[in-house]
C-alpha cells in the first residue's frame, strides 16, 4: 500500500510526489491522461505536427532541479529566448534581460532615453522577482492566528525585502497593485516599449495593462521566465516531466496514467484513499491533489462532505481563463524570426483586446505570442473567454482561427501561404482535455487577493483542506501558479512537517 497518493502528474504533482519518496515515502501518482506533464507537455497531432501544446517554455525553480537531481535524470537544457515586439510598419522591438548590445540598439530605435533606462529596470524586475520568489517559498499562516513557529519565517522575508535597500522596497511594493501602464509610465515614454512589458503581465491572465494588480502579475512572469522571453526546453517542454517521472522512479515512487480519479474517498472527515473512475478502490493514509482545487473539492470530496462556508469560498474562486491556442504546421517557409514575438504594438491595442472578454466576446485585435519550432508555429492568443456571451465555442473556433491567422499573416507576411495544417485549442478545450477547470491556466486567477496567504482562499493557504490528511499542491495553491513547481514543493514540505 502507498503512504501517499498524489491526484494529477502535472509538474507540481511530480514535484511533491519527488520530495515525498526522497524523504522515504511509498507514493504512488495517479493522472487521467495518457501521459504525463499536465499542461507541461509536448504532444503530436499528427505526421511531422508535434508541439508543446500550451507551454512555448519554461524552466523549474533552480533549488527543485539541485534538491532532486534532475540533472542526473535527463532534465533537458534551456535558453533564454528574446521577447520580440511586431509592429504593423515592420520595426522589431527586442527586449533581452542581459541588455546586449542589440537589445539596447533595438529599444534606442523607438526611443534613446528607454535605451539608457532599460538596464535599471532589468535589476529592478530581477529584484522584485527575487522577493517574490523568496514569497512562494515561505510557508503562510493561517490568517488571522499567526503562531510564534509561523512568524519566523515571514519576519525573514520581512528582512528580504529590507534587504532591497529602502529604494527597491517601496518600488516593490508600490509596483505590485498597479497596473502595468502605471508601472512602465514611470520607467518608459514609448508606448511600444511599455506595451510588450504590459504584454508580459498579462499573459495567461484575464486583465489588461490598465488592469490594477498587473504589476503584480508581471513580476511573476518575469519571475518564472527569468525576463522578458519564454525559455525554450530542447527538444520540448515535455522533457521537463519526463525527468521528473524518471526522478520519481529512480526512488521507487509509480505513476499510472490513464487512471481518472472518480472520488478522494473520506471517513469521518479523513482522507483514506481515492476511487478511480473505473471503480477501483486505492487506499494511502494521505491524499495530495495536483488538480485545481475546485475540481478538487467540489467534485473529488463533494460539496456535502465539506463546511458550508468553505464550499461558498471555493465557489468563489476567480478562475477565468480567456486563453486559446492556434497551432500551425507550415511548409516550413512562415519566415519567423526566432525568438517569443508578440504581437502588442501599443498599450491601447492590448487594453482593447482585453476589453472584448470582459464583454464575452473573443478579441478582434489579438494580443498574440508567437512562437516556432521548425515548421510548427504556436499561437498564443489572449483574449478568448471561456464564457462566451451568445456564441458557443463549437462555432466560435473557426472565428477564433481566422482571427489568429490573420493577425500573426499582418505580422508576418510569409506565414500564411506556409500552412497545411491547423489544430486549435479553445478554453473549452483546455477544460475537457486538460482537466482546466473555466479553461483558467494557473487553477485560480493571479489576482492579489488570490496570492500568498489568500491563495487558493483566505485561511487555507497552508495546502491543507478541511478533510484531514487531504493536501493541495498544484498552481492553484501557494507558489503557484506556473510552470515553477514551486508549490509542489511548498506542498511536499507541508505534508512532511504534518502540518
Ligand atoms: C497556454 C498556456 C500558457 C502558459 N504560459 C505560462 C508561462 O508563460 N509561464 C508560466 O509559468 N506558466 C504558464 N502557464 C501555466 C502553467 O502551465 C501552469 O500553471 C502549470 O503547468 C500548472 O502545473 P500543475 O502541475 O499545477 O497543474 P497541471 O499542469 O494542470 O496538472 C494537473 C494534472 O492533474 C491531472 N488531473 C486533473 N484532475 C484529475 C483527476 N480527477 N484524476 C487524475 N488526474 C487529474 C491533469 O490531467 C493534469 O495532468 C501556461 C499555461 C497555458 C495553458
Amino acid at each position: 500500500m502507498a503512504d501517499i497518493i498524489v491526484i494529477g502528474a502535472g509538474l507540481n504533482g511530480l514535484v511533491a510526489a519527488n520530495y515525498l519518496a526522497k524523504a522515504g515515502k511509498h507514493v504512488l501518482v495517479l493522472e487521467r491522461r495518457a501521459l504525463a506533464g499536465g499542461q507541461a507537455v509536448t504532444e503530436s497531432f499528427g505526421a511531422g505536427f508535434q508541439a508543446d501544446v500550451l507551454h512555448a517554455g519554461g524552466q523549474l525553480r533552480p533549488d527543485i532541479v539541485a534538491d532532486l537531481d534532475l540533472a542526473r535524470h535527463g532534465l533537458p537544457e534551456s535558453t533564454s529566448e528574446p521577447l520580440i515586439s511586431l509592429h504593423p510598419d515592420g520595426r522589431q522591438l527586442r527586449l533581452t534581460a542581459d541588455s546586449d548590445s542589440e537589445t539596447l540598439a533595438s529599444i534606442g530605435a523607438f526611443s534613446k532615453r528607454d535605451a539608457e533606462r532599460w538596464p535599471d529596470f532589468v535589476a529592478f524586475m530581477n529584484a522584485a522577482a527575487g522577493f517574490l520568489d523568496a514569497a512562494y517559498r515561505t510557508p503562510m499562516p493561517r490568517l488571522p492566528h499567526v503562531k510564534l513557529a509561523e512568524g519566523l519565517p515571514l519576519a525573514r522575508l520581512a528582512m528580504k525585502l529590507r534587504g532591497l535597500g529602502a529604494r527597491d522596497m517601496f518600488r516593490v511594493i508600490r509596483a505590485l497593485p498597479m497596473s502595468a501602464l502605471e508601472l512602465t509610465e514611470e520607467w518608459f515614454e514609448s508606448d511600444g516599449v511599455r506595451a510588450a512589458i504590459g504584454a508580459v503581465a498579462v499573459h495567461g491572465a484575464t486583465l489588461g495593462p490598465m488592469s490594477a494588480g498587473a504589476g503584480f502579475s508581471l513580476m511573476h512572469n518575469w519571475l518564472n521566465r527569468g525576463g522578458p522571453g519564454h525559455r525554450r526546453v530542447e527538444n520540448g517542454i515535455g522533457g521537463l516531466a519526463n525527468a521528473l517521472v524518471a526522478a520519481l522512479k529512480a526512488r521507487g515512487g509509480q505513476l499510472r496514467v490513464s487512471a481518472p480519479v472518480e472520488a478522494v474517498l473520506t471517513d469521518d472527515q479523513c482522507a483514506r484513499g481515492v476511487r478511480l473512475a473505473s471503480g477501483e478502490d486505492i487506499l494511502a493514509p494521505i491524499v495530495i491533489s495536483g488538480a485545481d482545487p475546485r475540481h478538487t473539492l467540489l467534485d473529488l470530496v463533494g460539496a456535502p462532505d465539506l463546511p458550508p462556508e468553505f464550499v461558498w469560498a471555493t465557489q468563489s474562486i476567480k478562475m477565468r481563463g480567456s486563453v486559446a491556442k492556434v497551432h500551425l504546421l507550415t511548409d516550413g517557409a512562415h519566415a519567423l524570426p526566432s525568438g517569443t514575438l508578440v504581437v502588442a504594438p501599443t498599450v491601447r491595442y492590448v487594453e482593447r483586446a482585453y476589453d472584448a472578454a470582459k464583454y464575452g466576446r473573443t478579441s478582434l485585435e489579438p494580443y498574440l505570442e508567437i512562437t516556432a519550432n521548425g515548421p510548427v508555429v504556436s499561437i498564443h492568443f489572449q483574449f478568448a473567454p471561456y464564457a462566451l456571451r451568445g456564441a458557443e465555442w463549437s462555432q466560435e473556433r473557426a472565428v477564433l482561427e481566422r482571427i489568429a491567422i490573420d493577425t500573426a499573416s499582418n505580422a508576418l507576411p510569409q506565414l500564411k501561404s506556409s500552412i497545411r495544417e491547423i489544430k486549435s485549442l479553445t478554453p473549452l478545450d483546455l477544460e475537457k482535455t486538460y482537466g482546466l477547470t473555466e479553461g483558467d491556466l494557473n487553477h485560480g486567477q493571479l489576482l492579489l487577493d488570490q496570492m500568498l496567504f489568500m491563495r487558493p482562499m483566505p485561511g487555507w493557504s497552508t495546502h491543507k483542506t478541511p478533510i484531514d490528511n487531504l493536501y493541495l499542491c498544484g498552481a492553484g495553491v501557494h507558489g503557484g501558479g506556473g510552470i515553477s513547481g514551486a508549490a509542489g514543493r511548498n506542498a511536499a514540505a507541508a505534508v512532511l512537517r504534518g502540518k
